[in-house]
């Protein structure tokens, strides 16, 4: 059964290797020889950095944390630069990144974030793009989707700009097509 733990530091995540896990959700606070073992055992990593880094990147925002928890804010101040050091190894390694944004952390319109948020820590916008379609399709063992290709299912979707150059694109997605069928087009 494929088994995905969320976890963030080397301990919990060197455990999880050693006990044969398929992917690690988080995994933000991981050594550079942490991701080594994680590439080497070929398991998955979804980092989940939209939610992490925004409240690590705001830390010292009174506005952004009223009614949140004071000891929630208190992690982030004291391991917002460890944060940001472990998302730039990641982006420096070979780890297989899959798109997962931690269900019910923010509303779900929001989910489109994370490519900006992956981008951000040094992440190239055709692997955050591969992590949300065809490494996302390897990691669940879905065979008919995650690239266009003949034979495959045709769930497309395609946004007025070129995510290439601008990753904040992906926000505005105007066209859904869903197993052939459009359910979305551009207005006009
Ligand atoms: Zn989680």
């Amino acid at each position: 059964m494929p088994v995905t733990p969320h976890c963030y530091g080397d301990e919990a995540a060197r455990r999880a290797v050693r006990a044969g896990v398929r992917s690690i959700d988080h995994g933000n606070l991981v050594s550079a020889e942490g991701l080594a073992m994680i590439e080497d055992a070929g398991v998955f990593l979804v980092p989940t950095q939209y939610t992490i880094l925004t409240d690590a990147r705001r830390a010292g925002d009174d506005a952004y944390w009223r009614g949140k928890p004071p000891y929630k804010r208190a992690k982030f101040v004291r391991y917002g630069a460890e944060l940001e050091a472990a998302a730039e190894s990641l982006a420096a390694s070979d780890v297989k990144i899959a798109f997962g944004t931690d269900a019910g952390m923010f509303p779900h319109r929001d989910n489109w974030r994370e490519f900006g948020a992956m981008v951000s820590t040094g992440i190239s916008p055709l692997r955050a793009l591969r992590a949300a379609t065809s490494v996302a399709a390897e990691l669940l063992r879905l065979d008919e989707v995650g690239v266009l290709a003949a034979g495959k299912i045709a769930d497309v979707v395609a946004m007025p700009g070129n995510p290439f150059t601008d990753i904040q694109v992906t926000g505005r997605v105007d066209f859904v097509m869903r197993s052939g069928t459009v359910h979305k087009r551009p207005a006009g």
